[in-house]
């Protein structure tokens, strides 16, 4: 029988799109080039045996709090939430207190900022009472009539401004470190408009869902999306590279969870030309250098409070982490770090750890920086060398190998200022539609852009609903 979707890639977008095919009764097929799903949302043997590292994505707020993924039944399939004692932990030095620890219940966080308390409430209490309504605005095309008009004037006001606007409202240096660690998530330097949006997602989703992970890894979530999508009739084929049309069957819509250059590779000379210049004028942000550790032992932080978290941001002071973010490569790299086996002990043999971090290069870098990503663990953490049994490390343009998404090393798929998220990777109410007709891009390479939430794949496939299928209602 004709298929009605084929889905290219089955990173966390296109398992989100072929669900929401398949929900809406569609008989769907997935190819994925590796020979395993999640694209980076996957778990690999990167060390030593019986070590299990994260590839890609380590932390999950976005997929915990995803519109999508909470209307489905992933935990019937095998996913099930760990929820570290705190969401992230801050180290400084021992003058500064020895650094932050992030608390999930706004109270208690209230009460540790002290003199700024009543400011971080301020900011994050009234987005708080609204946060589904205000994701579900998020995390979906930049231009869009708004479904909660004031949460969201609320939070474009306060997050339009840069994180440096946002940390200047804190008097601590302890607050403003933790705006300081939040923003660097965008990978853009702190001053840039804008950046002050993600940072207040990420606290308000601390607060509302936690920072939790998948038990056993990050390919668990990968594989309850597969094993669902399988019960509701799709197909997922691996270890098959689409790289021309001709290799796809018959279907009557094509959704690419790739990067644009892919997706016009696919195309040919279909594309008409307008469409071809705007996509490969697409810009991509800075690339990481990633860091997966087998240990001995936890890592020794100098301040104990700082292994309440499976999340640490590791890279000092606002000023420091500022500085780091507008020259990567520098000597005091911000580092991204996840410790998960302090809450997930199966994933190495019996007393050992696992330790994954990552930090910003500039695009496409060959540049080795392990000595200063490793100078700065020793500088809260002394002693770490002495834990490592075994380290991988993977350059910027092996994880561009890895995913197309990835271009450069970008772990966001497509830069994040505002311009990029607008053109993402047109300006348009519907940017997952290309020209051609029954042809959808899906990756974070269209809105909402970066992280594990599934919400691109599943707006481009209620986007295909609508045009080819008469779908009006969500699914
Ligand atoms: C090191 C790293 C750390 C990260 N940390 C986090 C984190 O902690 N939390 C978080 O939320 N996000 C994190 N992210 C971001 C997150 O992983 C990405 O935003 C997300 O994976 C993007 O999903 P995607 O489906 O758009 O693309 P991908 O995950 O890249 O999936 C695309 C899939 O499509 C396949 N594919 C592409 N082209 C073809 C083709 N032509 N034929 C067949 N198959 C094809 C690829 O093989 C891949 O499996 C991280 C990313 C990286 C790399």
């Amino acid at each position: 029988m004709k298929l009605d979707a084929v889905v290219v890639g089955a990173g966390p977008n296109g398992l989100s799109a072929a669900i929401t095919l398949a929900r809406a009764g569609l008989r769907v097929q997935v190819i994925e080039a590796h020979d395993q799903v999640g694209g980076g949302l996957s778990s690999q043997a990167l060390t030593l045996p019986g070590f299990t590292h994260d590839y890609g994505s380590a932390i999950h707020p976005l997929a915990a709090a995803s519109p999508a993924f909470r209307q489905w039944p992933l935990h019937a399939f095998g996913l099930d939430w760990i929820h570290p004692g705190a969401p992230v932990a801050h180290p400084l030095a021992a003058a500064l207190g020895g650094g932050i620890v992030l608390e999930r219940n706004l109270d208690q966080m209230v009460a540790l900022l002290g003199p700024d308390g009543a400011t971080y409430r301020r900011l994050l209490g009234p987005l708080l009472r609204d946060w589904q309504g205000l994701l579900d605005d998020i995390l979906r095309p930049l231009i869009h009539w708004p479904a909660h008009p004031f949460t969201l004037a609320r939070f474009g006001l306060r997050g339009l401004p840069s994180a440096q606007m946002l940390a200047a409202l804190f008097d601590t240096p302890q607050a403003r470190a933790l705006i300081a660690g939040m923003a660097a998530h965008t990978t853009l330097p702190l001053s840039t408009p804008g950046t002050g949006a993600m940072t207040l997602v990420l606290l308000l989703l601390a607060h509302a869902v936690g920072w939790p992970f998948p038990r056993g890894g990050a390919q668990a979530l990968a594989q309850a999306m597969q094993s669902y999508l399988e019960y509701l009739g799709g197909e997922v084929i691996t270890g098959v590279r689409v790289e021309r049309r001709e290799q796809l069957p018959p279907s009557r819509v094509v959704l690419v969870d790739s990067s644009p250059q892919v997706l016009l590779g696919l195309l040919g000379d279909q594309a008409p030309a307008s469409y071809r210049a705007a996509l490969e004028r697409f810009r991509y942000g800075p690339g990481i250098q990633k860091f997966d550790y087998a240990l001995s032992a936890p890592v020794p932080w100098e301040n104990p409070q700082m292994l309440r978290a499976a999340t640490v941001h590791v890279g000092g002071t606002f000023a420091e982490i500022s500085a780091s973010e507008r020259h990567h490569g520098g000597p005091r790299p911000y580092v991204l770090a996840a410790q998960h086996t302090l809450f997930d002990p199966a994933r190495a043999p019996q007393g050992h750890h696992t330790f994954w971090a990552y930090a910003h290069v500039s695009s496409a870098s060959s540049a080795d920086i392990t000595a200063q990503v490793e100078a700065q663990l020793e500088r809260f953490a002394p002693g770490f060398a002495g834990t490592v049994l075994a380290r991988t490390q993977t350059t910027a343009l092996t994880l561009q190998h890895f995913s197309p998404v990835f271009q450069g090393g970008d772990v966001n798929g497509g830069k994040g200022d505002l311009l990029g998220l607008l053109m993402r990777p047109t300006l348009s109410v519907t940017p997952y539609r290309t020209p051609v007709k029954g042809w959808y891009l899906c990756s974070s390479s269209t809105p909402p852009g970066g992280g594990i939430h599934g919400m691109a794949g599943y707006h481009a496939a209620l986007t295909a609903l609508r045009d080819e299928f008469g779908v009006q209602e969500s699914v």
